[in-house]
């Protein structure tokens, strides 16, 4: 395992509720970060058919971009009863023909195909939401950090905090769901913390404990 020795990287993405999760994770932390979007680097595409291969795409091509070591965070929705789907196209379910995002079209067609599987119950809807994320050094080395998080996929959606499928996910053991929840309740987690809650701030404290501390 490689250590991070500089406190100056790259947030390798375009998505900005992921840049702002990602910069409250490693603020505190010290980090000064620009993001791929901030750098205006060309946002690769996503080919890769995992998490860990598309997280390593951003990755690289922002640490080959700037020649500092960046972060990426390949994420998505993995829903049973779908037989794993969205998984790694979900952002692409968002997509528009002009090729914006609409999430709230997106977690109904999330329902609609619910639905057409016969998902009515709690106990037949239930999901995790998983993070993949990549520190990808110029060199080309690369390291993964996963976190995934339980739940269940819930309708109508609630709330409005937080970006993406938040308001139909509710995490096994809570009665609100992360869209319902502020940043810090949703990533459960700052420096030190035992536990973390959100399926980024998992994959990120693994990040802090192997790479930055000793
Ligand atoms: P990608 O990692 O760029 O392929 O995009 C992953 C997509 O999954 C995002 O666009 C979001 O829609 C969704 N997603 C990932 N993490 C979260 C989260 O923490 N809350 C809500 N949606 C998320």
């Amino acid at each position: 395992m490689r250590k991070l020795d500089t406190k100056t990287i790259v947030v390798a993405s375009h998505n900005a509720g992921k840049i702002q999760e990602i910069r409250d994770l490693i603020g505190p932390l010290g980090f000064a970060a620009k993001s791929a979007a901030d750098l205006n680097f060309v946002e690769p595409d996503e080919t890769g058919t995992t998490f860990e291969e598309n997280a390593a795409i951003k990755a690289l091509a922002s640490a080959h971009a700037s020649g500092l070591p960046a972060l990426s965070d390949d994420s998505g929705l993995v829903i049973d009863a779908l037989g794993g789907d969205p998984g790694v196209y979900t952002a692409n379910w968002a997509e528009k023909p002009d090729g914006s995002r609409d999430f709230a079209m997106a977690m109904q067609k999330v329902e609609a195909a619910l639905e057409k599987a016969g998902a009515a119950s709690p106990e037949s809807r239930t999901a995790r939401f998983v993070s993949v994320l990549c520190l990808a050094w110029p060199d080309g080395h690369t390291e993964f950090f996963r976190g995934e998080v339980e739940g269940t996929v819930v309708w109508p959606p609630r709330g409005t905090q937080g970006f993406g499928y938040d308001p139909v996910f509710q995490p096994e053991g809570y009665d609100t769901t992360f869209g319902e929840m502020s940043a810090g309740q949703k990533h459960g987690w700052k420096h030190g913390d035992s536990q973390a809650l959100s399926h980024r701030a998992r994959a990120f404290k693994t990040f802090v404990e192997t790479c930055l501390e000793a």
